[in-house]
């Protein structure tokens, strides 16, 4: 199992599934639209759930759980990661596909929400068995799956290498290659330049865009990041790129602070050997546990959901909390961050950048024809400073705050196409 991503510790609440309610049904009430036609954009339009039996290298045969959950169509294909994980459960990719849904939106692409997951433990499995359980998903998900329906990304515990077995399982069944069935492929079967960086990247334009509107100088904040995976390491690295001092970072092992700033480019370079923070000689160990209390004026959630509750959130000083993990504020602390004046940029605002970019790899693949790096930042660029800025108009026009400014924004793009369509009832 060599080229799999590391088992993450993911937290699961109660009900993930839930709290994305509860964000609609804020925003909802703003827009003063027909309840029943709320009724209709609230909930899943479709749920699969398939049975997978996998041969295991010892011979036996083992039965898999898969899901797949389509939340919205209406803007089109509905777009989503893929998760391998052994708490993976339904509720748990509701929520995830309402979140795409909405993500979609507030960037303005024509897509709609999904996810996926498999219910699986990758960390003990073989690279063997983690192809054959990938391409028997696909084979059970063909129906549902393609580039104008359904179209699957990398996740917790995903890669390219799995977004590949996809792409050629879809092509066999096909009987010709199909590169726009997926996202998040290896560049060399018609992936995106610059896809890697983009949630980072993205992360990081929201919070230019932010310190801009509260006239904060970049070069005169502090930052710390928890979570140094895809997008904490790539959103501290562009903070301190953007003149941020960026003292304190951790993941799941434990922390490190450096209050003249942490050198970033030379800690990737030490976890893309160690595979972790910790031991890294340009900074003192913290403890992790903290991290989120720290005085600075930017906090990055970029590990796990609910790590900001109601029960914590009063201890946070932050100024900023950009949100580069899906979900790290319950709604409970919204209320206590917004009282204590935090200016949250949401997740469906702050890590849109990988979708976005899997929107132009989705371009690309079906014109055949590909764009240099410097395209694709441009083009993320525009989309989330407009997006960013369209949030912000909303939120200081109906005096909210910008997690139901942008659900606001999101769920009226959904409802203007929704009613150009016509329900077909
Ligand atoms: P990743 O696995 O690459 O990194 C996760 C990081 O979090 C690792 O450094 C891990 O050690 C750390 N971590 C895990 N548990 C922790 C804990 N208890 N305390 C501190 N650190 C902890 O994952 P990623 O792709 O960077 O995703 C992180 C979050 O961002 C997830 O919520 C994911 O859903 C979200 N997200 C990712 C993307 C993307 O393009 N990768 C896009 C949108 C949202």
């Amino acid at each position: 199992m060599t080229q799999m991503k590391r088992l993450k510790s993911v937290t699961i609440p109660v009900s993930t599934f839930e709290n994305v309610m509860k964000q609609f049904d804020q925003a909802a009430t703003k827009l003063k639209i027909d309840p029943g036609l709320m009724e209709f954009i609230k909930y899943p339009r479709k749920s699969t759930i398939v049975k997978l039996p996998v041969r295991m290298d010892d011979g036996s045969f083992k039965m898999f759980t898969g899901y797949r959950v389509q939340h919205s169509i209406a803007r089109g294909p509905a777009k989503g990661g893929i998760r391998y994980h052994p708490n993976v459960d339904l509720d748990e990719v509701q929520a995830l596909a309402a979140w795409m849904t909405w993500k979609c939106a507030v960037v303005n692409i024509p897509f709609g929400g999904g996810k996926g997951g498999i219910v699986c433990d990758p960390g003990k499995m073989s690279e063997g068995e983690l192809e054959r359980l990938t391409r028997r998903y696909t084979t059970a998900l063909l129906e549902v799956v393609g580039p104008e329906k359904d179209i699957p990304a990398p996740d917790v515990n995903t890669n390219e290498k799995t977004m590949a077995w996809f792409m050629d399982t879809f092509s066999m069944h096909a009987q010709h290659t199909v590169t726009s069935a997926i996202t998040g492929k290896p560049v060399v079967l018609g992936g995106s330049l610059g896809r890697r960086e983009a949630t980072g990247v993205g992360v990081v334009i929201t919070v230019r865009e932010a310190l801009k509107h509260l006239k904060m100088i970049a070069t005169k904040t502090t930052a710390a990041v928890q979570g140094f995976g895809n997008v904490g390491s790539v959103a501290a690295d562009y903070l301190q790129r953007l003149g941020v001092k960026v003292i304190y970072v951790c993941d799941v092992f434990g922390g490190l602070c450096n209050p003249d700033g942490i050198d970033i480019p030379a800690l990737i370079e030490y976890v893309s050997k160690k595979k972790k923070v910790v031991g890294f000689p340009g900074a003192k160990p913290f403890d992790k546990n903290k991290i989120l209390y720290t005085k600075v004026d930017i906090l990055v959630p970029a590990a796990l959901e609910n790590q900001i509750t109601g029960k914590n959130a009063a201890r946070i000083k932050a100024r900023i909390i950009a949100e580069g993990a899906n979900g790290p504020v319950t709604p409970e602390a919204d209320k206590i961050l917004e009282k204590n004046n935090v200016f949250v940029i949401p997740d469906i605002l702050c890590n849109a950048g990988g979708v976005t970019v899997s929107y132009f790899e989705w371009v690309q693949d079906r014109m055949g024809f590909f764009w240099t790096q410097e395209e694709v930042n441009n083009r993320l660029e525009q989309f989330m400073t407009s997006a960013f800025n369209d949030v912000l108009q909303v939120a200081l026009k109906n005096k909210v705050h910008l997690r139901i400014a942008a659900f606001m924004v999101a769920i009226q793009r959904v409802v203007d196409v929704v009613m150009l369509r016509g329900i077909y009832a």
